[in-house]
């Protein structure tokens, strides 16, 4: 197997409505479990970031469909790139919602308090990613909306 790990961030599209982010998470937890494919979306009503992680023809199928997805525009891939081992082995989609505890992480890799996502480059998306790893259950404990948890 060659594992690969994949960043993108995009914009929210006008076709983006309510019930759309629970729609994709559904979505992405089905077809991410059956494929292998584990990662985290970050998201806050107006950008999304995502890394994607597992074999390299999984990752790309899954990158394709995505791109296409009309809820999103302005896909901006940040790094595709070999890994050794997964960062989110038992998550097939975590899912942070932008929350005041993520401010400090925000302010110091986009330089706003703001998620901007199109403010980071390949090295800054790799290491807010690793951060937001350590981030996962206090986020959701914050985050006030869904309620469901995807691992
Ligand atoms: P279903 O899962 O059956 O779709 C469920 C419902 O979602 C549909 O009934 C429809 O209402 C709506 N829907 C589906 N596709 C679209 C579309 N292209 N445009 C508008 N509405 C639609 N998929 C993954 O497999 N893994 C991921 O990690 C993943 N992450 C995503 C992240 C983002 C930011 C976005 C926007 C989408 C993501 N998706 C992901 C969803 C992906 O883009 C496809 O929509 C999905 O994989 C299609 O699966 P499906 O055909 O089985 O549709």
């Amino acid at each position: 197997m060659e594992l690969v790990k994949l960043i993108y961030v995009s914009t929210v599209s006008e076709a983006f409505t309510l019930s759309s982010f629970e729609e994709i998470m559904a979505s992405a937890q089905r077809h991410n479990k059956e494929n292998s494919i584990t990662g985290v979306l970050y998201f806050n009503h107006k950008y999304f970031m995502q890394y994607l992680e597992g074999d390299v023809s999984d990752v790309e199928s899954t990158y394709s469909r995505i791109v296409k997805d009309v809820r999103h525009y302005n896909v901006k891939l940040l790094d595709k790139s070999m890994l050794d081992s997964r960062q989110f082995g038992c998550w097939s989609m975590a899912y942070i919602l932008q929350s005041e505890i993520l401010k400090p992480l925000n302010l110091y890799f986009m330089d706003s308090p703001d998620f901007d996502p199109y403010r980071l480059n390949t090295q800054s998306a790799n290491e807010i990613i690793t951060e937001l790893k350590s981030y996962l259950p206090l986020a959701h404990l914050h985050s006030g909306g869904l309620s469901k948890v995807y691992r």
